[in-house]
């Protein structure tokens, strides 16, 4: 006999539902889209898992997901043949939200229920997603591998808790059954049912399945047949020329894959042949997800070889700078049997990424030409959400220095805003005739770069400088030193030598005033010996008394702060 037991969501999760059914209730119908998504990837991981133990298809090997329902009982059901869950599988996943950035998604919540709408949709909450329309939701599962008797059986009527209970089950995967709401009765109605899973999960690579219906003009009279339907096309979205897929059904397939309830900003579909021969369709989504600095995110590009899921997340074919990229790769020549161990070392592999980032900056760039019409927004978007981590490519990704740094926009001195919009290109456009280097200046932030000392003489003479005060500036100056041709200067380091931009009058004044001073500074460099290298009368200040500057080969101030702060 098997007991009950009663367990507790945890509490971000009580809280979690309650926002959901709230702001997600306006696009209901998606329930049934995000639990489509999780059977499909139940059966992708069936398959991988099966590639090395075949006995875990049983005697069935024909992966479907089934969708059915029962005006009598007034239930919803959606099962699939995929690798299930064990006992604990169930408890980890089901009862619990262990997704990292949980805590600052709730502090990030507005109350405005459409913005929250998004935030939920961006945090990914698909399988609550039943709640919307259901007040009770009973889940079978039993994980492949396992025997009949080790089903698990879930229930909750996601108030707060839920029970658990062995049960035999003698076909492997899940089965979920919602009991709907009493106003949700519109539900209940099986061309509806097909008009959602067609909307929503037509990329669905898995036949789903209905039993045929009779329609009949008066709708209590249709019949359910016993005889099976495929909704679905059924064959892989990436697979299928560009010329047949619609713009919706490219959102949605993104929405799947890369777990988010928003469309993406952008995306790329392309056949690579020729020694490596796949297929690539990537996207740019339209916002940052909550872990892009979290070392533990877990989504990625998914690998695929002849249309069999290999892995999720597969790193090796993203460099870190491009990790906000989604979706999936198909390969028609890497062995199935592939391992992250042998993905690790493969010249295969290589050549595929070295393609992936070929693709996607070129995607970025398509994007930034159209910076003067109606894409301006985009690349604004683009930027706002993704350019500091671009910005870590021009150290990662030595081959496409240049590229990646064309891509950049800052703030600088001529800005009139604060966003960011001003290319390294623009800047050469604008220099000064005699103007030699392209000049910076760092700080902690956009308000102390404008604001420093070492700007006045800029100031004055009219030259623009870039305002960098993004935590990777630092970084980022260190590996680009030039850009076509011009070096980069930091306006705070080193005696400022502003080469052609002085006339020869202003040159011999400072050598002139400098000697007069010499006395003093050589007194004041004795009085602060223990606090600074050297002492020099400065031509860079027009206002302010006195600044420090770093010698040209040191660490720039902003640099020494942070590797300071993390305890260097
Ligand atoms: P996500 O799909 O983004 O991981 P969900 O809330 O949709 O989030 O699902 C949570 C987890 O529950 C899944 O990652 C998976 O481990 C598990 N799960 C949900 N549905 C199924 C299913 N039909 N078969 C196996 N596991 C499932
Ligand atoms: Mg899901």
């Amino acid at each position: 006999a098997t007991t009950k037991e009663q367990l507790s969501f945890q509490a971000e999760a009580k809280q979690l539902l309650k926002l959901m059914i709230h702001s997600l209730y306006s696009n209901k119908e998606i329930f049934l889209r995000e639990l489509i998504s999780n059977a499909s990837d139940a059966a992708d991981k069936l398959r991988f898992e099966a590639l090395t133990d075949a006995a875990l298809y049983e005697s069935d090997s024909d992966l479907r997901i089934r969708v059915s329902y029962d005006t009598n009982e007034r239930t919803i059901s959606i099962s699939d043949n995929g690798i299930g869950m064990s006992r604990q599988e169930v408890i980890d996943h089901i009862g619990t939200i262990a997704k990292s950035g949980t805590r600052e998604f709730f502090n990030s919540l507005t109350g405005d229920q459409v913005k929250d709408a998004h935030l939920i949709g961006q945090f990914g909450v698909g399988f609550y997603s039943v709640f919307i329309i259901a007040d009770k939701v009973t889940l079978i599962t039993r994980r492949a591998g396992l025997t009949a008797e080790h089903g698990v059986r879930w229930e909750s009527s996601g108030e707060g808790d839920y029970t658990l209970e062995t049960v035999e089950k003698s076909t492997r995967g899940t089965e979920i059954i919602l009991h709907l709401r009493k106003e949700e009765d519109e539900f209940l109605n099986g061309m509806r049912i097909r008009n959602i899973v067609r909307k929503y999960s037509d990329h669905i690579t898995l036949p789903i399945v209905m039993k045929k219906e009779e329609w009949s003009q008066e709708e209590s009279k249709n019949k359910i047949l016993d005889e099976d339907e495929t909704i679905n096309q059924a064959n892989a979205l990436w697979a299928r020329s560009k010329n047949e897929i619609t713009t919706e059904q490219y959102n949605e397939f993104y929405k799947h894959v890369a777990h988010d309830f928003e469309p993406p900003l952008a995306y790329v579909h392309a056949r690579v042949e020729g020694k490596q021969d796949y297929t690539q369709l990537l996207y740019i989504p339209a916002r940052a997800p909550f872990d892009l600095f979290d070392r533990e995110r877990r989504h990625g590009i998914k690998l695929y070889v002849q249309r069999v899921f290999i892995m999720d997340d597969a790193e090796k074919l993203l460099p870190n700078y491009l990790r906000f990229v989604r979706g999936v790769i198909d390969s028609n020549n890497l062995p199935l049997n592939v391992s992250r161990e042998i993905l690790q070392e493969s010249k295969d592999i290589d050549s595929i990424r070295a393609g992936v980032v070929k693709k996607i900056l070129g995607l970025i760039e398509d994007l930034s030409k159209h910076e003067d019409d109606d894409g301006k927004e985009k690349y604004k978007t683009f930027y706002r959400e993704f350019g500091q981590v671009l910005k870590e490519g021009v150290g990662e990704d030595f081959s496409n220095r240049e590229r990646i740094a064309k891509l950049l926009r800052f703030v600088t001195t001529s800005s009139d805003s604060d966003e960011p919009t001003v290319s390294l290109e623009t800047y050469l456009q604008r220099m000064k005739e005699a103007q030699e280097k392209i000049y910076y200046v760092t700080a902690d932030s956009l308000k102390a770069a404008k604001n420093s000392p070492h700007l006045e003489v800029f100031r004055k003479k009219d030259i623009e400088v870039f305002l960098l005060s993004d935590r990777v500036d630092e970084w980022l100056v260190s590996n680009l030193t030039e850009f076509e041709g011009k070096p980069l200067q930091s306006v705070a380091k080193g005696g400022l030598d502003l080469g052609n931009l002085e006339d020869a009058t202003e040159k011999e004044e400072r050598e002139k005033e400098t000697n007069a001073f010499q006395e003093l500074t050589e007194k004041m460099k004795e009085a602060l010996s223990e606090q600074v290298k050297d002492v020099r009368v400065t031509f860079r200040l027009t206002e302010s008394p006195a600044c420090l500057v770093a010698d040209t080969y040191d660490m720039g101030g902003n640099l020494e702060r942070l590797l300071k702060s993390a305890g260097q």
